[in-house]
């Protein structure tokens, strides 16, 4: 048994503790400090009251919690501390909640840290767009009422040989709006080996629940066939549905029914086949050194109905979801009430047409939606960053700091290319007397902060995610250690 040292425990009587805290400075006092004082000519005086007060707050509840006269000495409660504390709360709370964050994990749809960022042309547009009034439900031709997706449709037709497009929210409302409006009360029959979740549960099951439809899956985990689709058709069946498995394979003893031969079944059966093609690709993955994957404009040329696909994967636009098709499915979908809880934003439609006006060259795509420059970024142009990253760190090493060239490899994300392992490159960083942990704490906590992965007891920044600028802002960050 442990004996209890006596010496330590030595309760404060609750009469001695208010005494301590009736010395504490009033928040009036403290607000005529001069560095409160000209803090509050900079930003909002409530937000520095708020801060005094969370301050002094603070110290009232450690103060009531000690149990030693150490602990209570151990308090800083002079007018300097409280001060000097406040003052780094105030500024803190004063800054943006979202804010840019130079991204340097090598994974470059990174879900958590917005996704696709927009290329300079998309995000002009966004600027000139929201700061004016616009022609968003304007025909300025007639002067009547327009619609709000006549801005993308014929873009979205023409790029992907669509008859009809329509926008969404997200691609998880395009696959509920879909079955909502063709499946409600019906069967819809999918493969069990596409039963798929996605990050943040959205879950193909439960979609199809919500949205009326009854889910009739079909074969087995690794292997379906042909005729587990037709046996399983009954009066009440609607349609088949195909989802890309986005962020996983099946991989080994395998077996699936290709979009071709499911679409032929379906005209034999007189069912529509829709396909939840996830990040939905534009451009021609092969082309850029990647895996292949099939294009929007495949899918459809093999004679799916309907599309769906995200804006802000691989297309590498704004968040939205797109439902491409048949004239006659698309028509039913934009009737349906629910178009109208799940419509998509001005903001939204200027960044998605600055950035589909872009795929119309396809060269120029590539260069110039960070996402596909990214993804395409060969192993000298990476190389070449890296060595850039490295020379700038070094300048503002000094003694502590440790940076060493990293050579591993990069992930596409986002639940798309699950499989495909591009090469990453960059620096690693270790400084001492610090974990890497801490370290990319005070990074990730600075301004602006700075994402990086952490491998080993040692900070990896991988350049492949890096925009214009970042290399900057990481050795300033460096030089603020
Ligand atoms: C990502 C994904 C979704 C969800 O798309 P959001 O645009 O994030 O709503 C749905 N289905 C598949 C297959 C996906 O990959």
């Amino acid at each position: 048994m442990r004996l209890i040292n006596r010496t330590v425990i030595n309760i404060i009587p609750d009469k001695e503790k208010q005494a301590y805290l009736r010395h504490l400075p009033a928040v009036d006092s403290l607000l005529k400090l001069d560095r409160i004082q000209r803090l509050t000519g900079q930003i909002p005086r409530p937000v520095v009251v708020e801060a005094l007060q969370s301050v002094l707050n603070d110290c009232r509840r450690r103060i009531m919690s000690s149990t030693t006269q150490k602990d209570i000495l151990a308090i800083k409660t002079d007018s300097a501390s409280l001060e000097k504390e406040a003052v780094a709360l105030a500024l803190n709370n004063n800054t943006y909640s979202l804010r840019p964050v130079v991204n340097a994990t090598g994974t470059v749809l990174h879900t958590n840290l917005g996704r696709a960022p927009l290329g300079p042309a998309a995000a002009a547009r966004v600027a000139a767009i929201a700061g004016a009034y616009n022609n968003l439900e304007l025909d300025l031709e007639t002067g009547e009422r327009g619609s709000r997706m006549a801005h993308l449709e014929s873009l979205i037709c023409s790029l992907t040989g669509a008859e009809g497009a329509l926008l969404v929210n997200n691609n998880a409302a395009a696959v509920f709006l879909v079955l909502q409006t063709l499946a409600t009360g019906k069967e819809v029959i999918v493969s069990r080996g596409e039963l798929v979740e996605i990050g943040g549960s959205f879950r193909i099951p439960a979609v199809m629940r919500a949205s009326g439809a009854k889910l009739v899956e079909v074969g087995t985990t690794n292997k379906t066939y042909e005729q587990d689709y037709e046996d399983a058709v009954t009066e009440d069946t609607t349609l088949f549905l195909k989802v890309h498995t986005s962020n996983y394979r099946i991989m080994g003893f395998t077996a699936e029914v290709s979009l071709k031969e499911l679409v032929a079944l379906g005209s034999r059966k007189g069912l529509p086949v829709v396909e939840d093609a996830g990040s939905g690709a534009m451009p021609d993955m092969a082309a850029m050194g990647l895996p292949p994957e099939p294009r929007i404009k495949d899918t459809l040329r093999d004679g799916v109905s309907l599309v769906t696909f995200s804006g802000d994967k691989l297309l590498g636009g704004p968040q939205a979801g797109i439902i491409a098709g048949k004239k006659e499915l698309v028509e039913m979908c934009r009737k349906n009430q629910l178009m109208r809880v799940l419509r998509i934003d001005k903001m939204v439609i200027a960044a998605m047409e600055a950035t589909l006006r872009l795929y119309r060259e396809p060269e120029r795509a590539l260069r110039e939606i960070p996402v596909l420059r990214m993804l395409g970024a060969g192993r000298e142009e990476m190389a070449a960053a890296a060595g850039e990253l490295f020379n700038s760190l070094q300048q503002v090493a000094g003694e502590k700091i440790k940076i060493t060239p990293w050579e591993g490899v990069s992930a596409v994300g986002g639940g798309a290319l699950p499989l495909t392992e591009l090469p990453g490159r960059g620096v690693g960083v270790e400084v001492s007397g610090m974990s890497a942990a801490e370290v990319a704490y005070r990074l990730r906590t600075g301004m602006p902060p700075v994402v990086a992965r952490v491998h080993k007891d040692r900070l990896i920044m991988d350049v492949r995610t890096m925009l214009s600028g970042d290399i900057e802002k990481i050795t300033e960050a460096f030089r603020a250690f």
